[in-house]
């Protein structure tokens, strides 16, 4: 994972040199998806920016973020029932681990994926440009509180 501070400048200069207009809104949310690894939905990063920026809304969160999406900055997941979570700190594919109680999503830090990806392209001739791996389980806190 890149250091936030590194990772928010990155995306910074990213947009500055596709000429978008920083807004103090927008500034402050790449400076949340930098910091995150919690995998925000739009939502959830909406109500934390509400609390600083009153005029903010919802459509100006997906516009930053369907941006970085096309810029190949962020990483996407979509789960069922419409939801989206969001990686902007790793914006490649990676597997995850995700809590089916708390709905908590940490990155899994194991190459297995890509390994796999790799060997089903060389055996079956296969072009993989992207892939997905998702663990679904309980995580510590859920399995402690029963
Ligand atoms: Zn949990
Ligand atoms: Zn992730």
């Amino acid at each position: 994972m890149a250091d936030p501070q590194t990772r928010f400048e990155d995306l910074m200069s990213k947009l500055r040199e596709r000429q978008c207009r920083m807004t103090p809104q927008r500034v402050a949310l790449l400076r949340l998806l930098a910091s995150g690894t919690d995998h925000p939905s739009a939502s959830h990063l909406y109500d934390q920016l509400k609390t600083q920026f009153h005029t903010t809304s919802l459509a100006t969160v997906y516009k930053t973020l369907s941006l970085l999406d096309d810029m190949g900055e962020v990483l996407e997941l979509g789960f069922s029932h419409g939801v989206v979570r969001y990686d902007a700190n790793k914006p490649y594919p990676h597997p995850h681990l995700v809590c089916i109680r708390c709905h908590k999503i940490v990155d899994c830090e194991c190459r297995t994926a890509a390994c796999l990806a790799e060997q089903a392209a060389k055996q079956l001739g296969f072009q993989v440009v992207s892939h997905r791996l998702d663990f679904y389980g309980l995580c510590a806190d859920c399995q402690n509180t029963g």
